[in-house]
């Protein structure tokens, strides 16, 4: 996969160089590429931004360097262009794992009070959100979806087992994990663990993920109710 970033700030993709990211992208799992709008802008002063027609707070980013940056990075439209956007799509794990498949994409982050919306008319295939709040740019929220969903990407994580068990992947949280020492500060771990009934641990495990996900995130719960109760349930002896 080849993932295209356009924004103002490239220096802050250092932070992808390091941990599971950095690796991967030195193994070329995929590839990144990182482009300054501001190299495209027309202004003899390479401004990017400009007062809001309508008046109101704050600056919008102007179209032209836009609009010029991802059609000469992109032109025969090969990638899924993603504006990063308080108003987009909330993302989650389901749209890590769609993106994942994904052999082009591009990011393209907002500043300021966001970019001229006849970019996204023009330019633009999908907005995404990271959440309800807003944030100065879109680089953090272009770096944690990239984040995500290289993770689905073949070769980035060691062991691929390790996306198919954790929250979300079932529609359920994940159940608590412990490892050594056994007694930490007087706190044991669950006799179950350290059982080697493989049955018994899977049954403590999905027990543990109900729970926790009832507990803290009902609104997950209520989706998957039905199929966790019957998996729950006592099965019936056959009658002869
Ligand atoms: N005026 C915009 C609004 O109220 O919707 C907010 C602009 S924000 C200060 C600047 C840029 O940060 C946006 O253009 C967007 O690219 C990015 N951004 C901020 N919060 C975000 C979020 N929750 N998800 C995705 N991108 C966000």
């Amino acid at each position: 996969m080849k993932i295209e970033v356009l924004t103002l700030f490239p220096e802050m993709y250092s932070a992808m160089n390091s941990g599971v990211i950095g690796r991967a992208l030195e193994s070329s799992a995929f590839v990144l590429n990182v482009t300054n709008i501001r190299d495209f802008s027309a202004d003899k002063h390479k401004k990017t931004d400009d007062y809001a027609f309508g008046g109101g707070a704050g600056m919008v980013m102007t179209p032209q360097p836009l609009h010029d940056a991802i059609n000469s990075i992109d032109p025969e439209h090969k990638c899924k262009r993603i504006y990063l956007s308080p108003k987009g799509k909330v993302f989650n794990q389901a749209m890590a794992v769609e993106l994942s498949k994904a052999e082009n994409l591009m990011f393209v982050c907002g500043s300021y009070e966001g970019i001229d919306e006849r970019v996204i008319q023009l330019d633009v295939d999908e907005e995404i959100s990271i959440g309800d709040y807003v944030l100065t740019g879109g680089d953090l929220p272009t770096m944690v979806v990239i984040n995500a969903l290289s993770r689905y990407i073949p070769n980035v994580l060691g062991n691929m087992e390790s996306t198919e068990e954790e929250s979300f992947s079932e529609g359920l949280l994940e159940y608590p994990q412990y490892t050594r020492p056994f007694n930490f500060l007087g706190l044991e771990v669950p006799e179950v663990l350290i059982s080697g009934d493989h049955a018994k641990i899977a049954k403590w495990r999905f027990e543990q993920q109900v729970e926790i996900t009832r507990q803290r995130r009902p609104d997950l719960y209520e989706k998957v109710k039905e199929e966790v109760e019957a998996k729950l349930a006592p099965k019936k002896k056959r009658r002869r």
